[in-house]
């Protein structure tokens, strides 16, 4: 069954950015370890878009996946938030 359908969404419609809870349509962008944009700082932002994305679409994560949904510079910081996300949902 695929879930998009379910909830009569398209995959276009998908929120893939992370978004600032206060302004909450502005992506965030990745500085020095934190997602920031207006002051609104968050440590994990990422991982609640990368949960919905696996829950959602059912596809393996890449590294050229993650990097262009998260805006990231690179990706070596990529690999860094897919590892620790990993671990996170190993625990
Ligand atoms: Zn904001």
């Amino acid at each position: 069954m695929n879930v998009l359908d379910k909830f009569n969404l398209t995959y276009d419609e998908l929120i893939k950015v992370v978004l600032c809870k206060k302004c909450s349509y502005i992506p965030m962008i990745r500085l020095r370890g934190k997602w920031n944009v207006c002051g609104t700082i968050s440590i994990d932002g990422h991982l609640s878009v990368m949960r919905d994305y696996a829950l959602l679409v059912n596809e393996v994560f890449t590294n050229q996946l993650i990097k262009s949904f998260l805006l990231l510079p690179s990706s070596s910081i990529t690999k860094y938030l897919l590892t620790s996300a990993t671990s996170l949902a190993l625990e």
